[in-house]
């Protein structure tokens, strides 16, 4: 080994769920939205300027900006935006973060948050879920360096109230506390109206579920002017132009269609509210989900087992080789009526070989 070697930043990378390209394959393992972006998305994106291409993007993304400001009402000086709300959270971390004490996340939860961590030096502290998978907001209560979980929760799903949030967030007024809101659209209460209240909470949003533009790379912040200036000066700092011009012009144009996004996002929540239904009848238990996805453990059959079958039938569902808590669930993304239907079907095929 060269000496160079030992100063290369060693990390142990986020594994992203597979992005298999099978033809007629069910995925449903990275919850991703099951229909297509807004129509208004292809009008923008047939009139994207190609000419326009040779020059840089505009650093502010200030089409996204004023889009996002004024469907959520807020002030443009409120809103921070990002290559998807992976980019959004880890300039969170190296621009809050930097107390050199702890900062504090649940066990189970999004499986990049101690990545970043690593990845930054930044000392961190899990707090563990109860047995019901509720993030405890009495475990906040510690001296920390920062606080952040997604609401609802990542993989299990289950919502904290807003005003357990609310106290999670008076008991660190000392630290940036960060709610991930990756899947809030889909039946929880979001924290953006805290904003106006704390200057130290930051609220994270995502186009890649709700809005179906994974593919686009679209993520958002919303917090208090002086908050989302640290975040920008950081951005500068890293790189200018994180945002292309059709990314800009796609998400402006996605934000403004509140039509659409709403009838989606119902059709998403009214199959999934079956979906839990067929799932309990088959013997699967699991907490309640306001999310996009189910975590499911079967009461008899193992999930590696089913993760199996459900493969060799062309659908794809997720597993974490993590804790052993969460060993034996899936986290089964919604996808449309029809393919919960042969999803179903199938399940209940392999249950009944077992
Ligand atoms: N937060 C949570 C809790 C997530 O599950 C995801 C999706 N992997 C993200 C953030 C990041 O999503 P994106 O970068 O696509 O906005």
């Amino acid at each position: 080994m060269g000496s160079w070697e030992e100063n290369v930043r060693k990390v142990v990378p986020y594994v992203p769920g597979e992005q298999p390209k099978k033809e007629g394959m069910i995925k449903l393992n990275t919850n991703e939205n099951p229909y297509p972006p807004s129509p208004e998305v292809l009008r923008a994106l047939r009139e994207i300027d190609t000419e326009g291409l040779r020059r840089y993007p505009d650093p502010s993304s200030k089409v996204l900006v004023d889009a996002i400001a004024e469907s959520y009402g807020v002030d443009p000086e409120q809103v921070f935006v990002g290559v998807g709300s992976d980019d959004v959270l880890a300039m969170t971390y190296m621009t809050f973060f930097n107390s050199g004490r702890p900062i504090l996340f649940p066990d189970i939860t999004y499986s990049f948050y101690d990545v970043w961590a690593d990845m930054l030096r930044i000392p961190y502290e899990i707090q563990p879920l109860d047995e019901h998978f509720n993030i405890c907001k009495e475990d906040y209560r510690k001296k920390n360096g920062g606080v952040i979980f997604p609401n609802p929760n990542a993989p299990t799903g289950v919502l904290l109230e807003l005003s357990d949030i609310e106290e999670i967030i008076e008991a660190n007024r000392d630290v940036v506390v960060v709610i991930d809101e990756a899947y809030i659209d889909f039946g929880g209460v979001s924290a953006l109206p805290l904003v106006e209240k704390y200057d130290n909470l930051l609220v994270v949003q995502t186009f890649s579920k709700s809005r179906a533009l994974a593919g686009m790379r679209i993520g958002c912040a919303f917090g208090q002017p002086q908050l989302i200036k640290y975040l920008n000066d950081v951005k500068y700092s890293f790189n200018s132009y994180t945002m292309d011009e059709t990314a800009l012009a796609i998400g402006a144009a996605a934000v403004r269609d509140k039509t659409y996004y709403k009838q989606t996002v119902e059709k998403i929540v009214s199959t999934r509210e079956w979906v839990k239904k067929e799932l309990r009848a088959l013997g699967f238990v699991f907490e309640d989900s306001m999310s996009n996805f189910i975590f499911a453990a079967h009461s008899s059959v193992q999930a590696l087992y089913i993760l199996e079958e459900l493969r060799k039938n062309n659908i794809y569902v997720r597993h974490f080789h993590k804790p052993i808590r969460i060993s034996n669930y899936l986290r089964i993304t919604i996808g449309t009526d029809e393919e919960m239907k042969k999803f179903l079907k199938t399940l209940k095929n392999i249950l009944e070989k077992c």
